[in-house]
């Protein structure tokens, strides 16, 4: 029987965790992640503090190192322990990150920063390189603040420039790690629905957060950690609504 396109891409695993381990000294933060995520799949990881979700994050770019394990991004794979620099920076080339305190640079534009990217890592010449970026801070919501600085624009602003470095290099998988938590409250709302509209691209995301509102409203997949493994893993409707495992539902207790 022949399978059609759609359907291929629907089961199409673009991101793969095997046997995930990551110790800092003594202390095991990662204890044995295993994961599969398909194409488009908007995943948000919930846990509390300390179970090893930014580290989880960071293993998967390799901003952080496993001891043990393997990453596949789009059938790419590394073995952590043995992977060569080489190996690592193509893996890099397939994620982007968003970061909780925006990482930009300070004293670059909004376009320049978005732009860096393109041209350093992926060679591109300048003048394509300011068409795409231009296009993605469009597409942020900040066609207006091409130029400014940093500390020009608010929180929310920075973030939405974050996001838009992160779609420019048109990614197969971008991880954002806790996006909205240094922002004051009435700035989470915008940066939300930016991830929102992005998430609609089709683009395969992982996010740490905890915003539980917008889990359910955004994520097709929620996945609780604790203590460095993957305690439960389903829809936003069984994990956060119906949670079967009690350290989930003490959690979800804690903090609704
Ligand atoms: P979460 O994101 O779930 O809050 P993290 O992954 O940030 O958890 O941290 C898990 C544990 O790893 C914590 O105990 C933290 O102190 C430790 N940790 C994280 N990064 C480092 C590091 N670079 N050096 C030493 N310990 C770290």
């Amino acid at each position: 029987m022949e399978v059609s396109q759609e359907v291929k891409n629907e089961k199409k695993i673009m991101v793969k965790l095997e046997c995930m381990h990551k110790a800092f000294g003594s202390n095991k933060v990662l204890n044995g992640v295993d994961l599969q995520i398909r194409k488009g799949e908007v995943v948000v990881i919930l846990g509390p503090s300390g179970s090893g979700k930014t580290t989880l994050l960071r293993c998967i770019n390799f901003l952080e190192r496993a001891n043990q394990g393997k990453v596949t991004v789009n059938q790419y794979t590394v073995d952590c322990k043995k992977a060569s620099n080489e190996r690592i920076r193509t893996l890099r080339t397939k994620t982007a990150m968003v970061f909780q305190q925006y990482n930009l640079f300070r004293n670059k534009t909004a376009l320049q920063n978005v732009m860096e990217g393109l041209i350093i890592v992926r060679g591109m010449k300048k003048c394509d390189a300011k068409v795409f970026s231009e296009q993605a801070l469009e597409r942020v919501g900040l066609a207006d603040k091409f130029d400014f600085y940093p500390s020009q624009l608010s929180g929310g602003q920075q973030q939405r420039v974050g996001i838009a470095r992160a779609i420019v290099m048109q990614p197969e998988v971008i991880l954002l790690d806790e996006p909205t938590s240094a922002l004051d409250p009435e700035l989470v709302g915008e940066v939300l629905g930016t991830i929102k509209e992005v998430a609609k691209s089709g683009i395969t995301m992982i996010i740490v957060t905890h915003e539980i509102a917008f889990a359910k409203e955004v994520a097709s997949r929620v996945i609780f950690m604790e203590g460095g493994v993957v305690v439960e893993d389903g829809t936003p409707e069984e994990v956060i609504n119906h949670p079967k495992e009690l350290r989930t539902k003490q959690f979800l207790s804690r903090i609704h």
